[in-house]
């Protein structure tokens, strides 16, 4: 009978923090800004040039701690990382080995039915480097320094995850702590959120580990999820032949579905680290802790269970407006304006999602308001405009953000509440349809619909049905 194998996965995750400045000088940390106009002699590694801690990055750090139960070292230190390379002009990173600021955390997931909790390692800050560009100039590499001390938070899992499907539950269930926590957007596609994955494999029931790689280059759920299925495969390969993994950083290509080695691990002793004299230990009041803990905000699962609550949600919905929060926020606001939080969770799940899926995006892109949103909603329920128009004015409140009452206005969409309009318009298909009034009165109720009819044709689909109905039935 052919082996059985478990893979065995643990994750080093890096988060970009949302800081408006970077980890050690005043530089900002906008994405996408002209090559090198961001730096200054601390971020380019300037000789005698000295970093300052931004206390930002720590206030980030110990609520992302905090949401992960670690335990926090009050007595924090910055390490340097020696390597030479020329996205790193000090010839070192400042990171955190000996005393990380958080450690021995865990998230808890749910992959399908299941439920389990992957232990958190380590969390500390760090630095991130510049970029090299390799192939805009013939011959040569460029570098931009802009993402150069750039504040990153890298988190180390235990190898608690075995399945590609509860490697993604991790990495949504860490992206949505961190988006909820307001401290980074965790783009994987710009990489504000990058993981590394560690992956080996075993005889099934073996309690050794195997020998792991480590898969770097992974920019969307669906290449992580591919690099696992194939380095699994190559692994088990391997094994089968008698051979041995070797312990390396590869390179995942998602276009060739293969991965292939860059260079054999270093390890620790590699980058020879040491304390770095530069900067002071970063001492953590128990004050600071417990402000931090008291105003950690609404998680998802608690924000769901008070929409089932406060508003009547049923389980389902309510875990949907929460799977991000730039959604819950949009849902709560247009409930709280509109005074309609059912027609409000309708309006995002039903017409936001399906032209999000149109158009490829993500809920941090949403760009209308919630005001619009609501007073849309209002105009249904005022018999202002009728849905089938609804949907209409939506798509452009969706695109353009336009305010849905004078929109309805240009495009001739509101409809006539003024109830004497109407009712000249009822009394003249009554008296130009004698026949079927008699026919109504001598018991064919059924011709009132053909009556309702008339009266929305002359009023070019602009009047309440139900007005007209009435309107009708009194006269009849
Ligand atoms: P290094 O310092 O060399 O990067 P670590 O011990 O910090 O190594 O581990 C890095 C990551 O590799 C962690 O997320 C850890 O869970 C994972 N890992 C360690 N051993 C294994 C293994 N045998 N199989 C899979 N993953 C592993
Ligand atoms: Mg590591
Ligand atoms: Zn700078």
């Amino acid at each position: 009978m052919a082996k059985q194998y478990e893979t065995v996965i643990g994750l080093e995750v890096h988060v970009e923090l949302a800081t408006r400045t970077k980890i050690f000088c005043g530089c900002s940390t906008k994405f996408g800004a002209a090559p090198n106009t961001h730096t200054c002699p601390v971020c380019t590694g300037m000789p005698g040039s000295l970093p300052v801690l931004n206390g930002k990055v720590v206030e980030y750090a110990l609520k992302l701690a905090d949401a992960l139960s670690c335990q926090v070292n009050r007595y924090s230190r910055f390490d340097r990382k020696n390597y030479f390379y020329p996205d790193n002009p000090q010839n070192y990173q400042i990171s955190q080995l000996y005393l990380p600021i958080g450690h021995d955390g865990a998230l808890t997931i749910h992959a399908g039915e299941e439920e389990k909790t992957v232990r958190i390692h380590e969390m500390h800050m760090e630095e991130d480097a510049g970029k090299l560009i390799h192939d805009e100039w013939e011959d040569c590499s460029l570098v931009d320094y802009n993402r150069s001390g750039v504040p990153l938070i890298e988190i180390v899992s235990e190898p608690d995850m075995r399945t590609a499907d509860e490697v993604i539950a991790y990495l949504e269930k860490l992206r949505m702590i961190c988006q909820y926590l307001g401290i980074s957007d965790c783009k994987l596609q710009e990489g504000s959120m990058r993981a590394d994955v560690n992956l080996s494999v075993r005889e099934a029931g073996s309690s050794r580990m195997g020998t792991r790689t480590e898969m770097k280059n992974l920019n969307s759920f669906k290449a992580i999820a591919h690099a696992i299925e194939g380095e699994r495969e190559r692994q088990i390969e391997l094994l089968e032949e008698g051979k041995e993994v070797v312990q390396e950083t590869r390179r995942w290509d998602d276009n060739k579905e293969y991965s292939y080695g860059m260079r054999s691990k270093e390890d620790a002793r590699d980058y020879r680290y040491f304390p770095d004299p530069d900067l002071p230990p970063v001492v953590i009041s128990q004050n600071w802790l417990d402000e931090i803990h008291a105003s950690r905000p609404e998680f998802q699962e608690e924000k769901a269970l008070r929409y089932q609550q406060e508003y009547g949600l049923p389980a389902y919905d309510a875990g949907i407006l929460t799977q991000t929060k730039r959604m819950a926020d949009l849902f709560e606001e247009t409930a709280r304006l509109s005074g309609q939080p059912k027609e409000a969770a309708n309006w995002l799940m039903g017409d936001t999602l399906k032209l999000m899926k149109e158009e490829g995006m993500e809920a941090e892109e949403l760009a209308f308001s919630p005001e619009h949103l609501a007073s849309l909603i209002c105009a249904v329920d005022e018999g202002k405009i009728t849905r089938q128009n609804a949907k209409k004015v939506f798509t452009a409140v969706f695109r353009e953000d336009v305010d849905p009452l004078a929109y309805m206005e240009e495009k001739g969409m509101t409809m006539v509440t003024d109830a004497g309009a109407v009712e000249k318009v009822v009394e003249q298909v009554l008296a130009d349809n004698p026949k079927t009034v008699e026919e109504y009165r001598s018991g064919k109720t059924k011709v009132l619909g053909f009556l309702v009819g008339q009266v929305m044709r002359q009023m070019k689909g602009k009047a309440d049905p139900g007005q007209v109905n009435r309107m009708l039935l009194e006269r009849l």
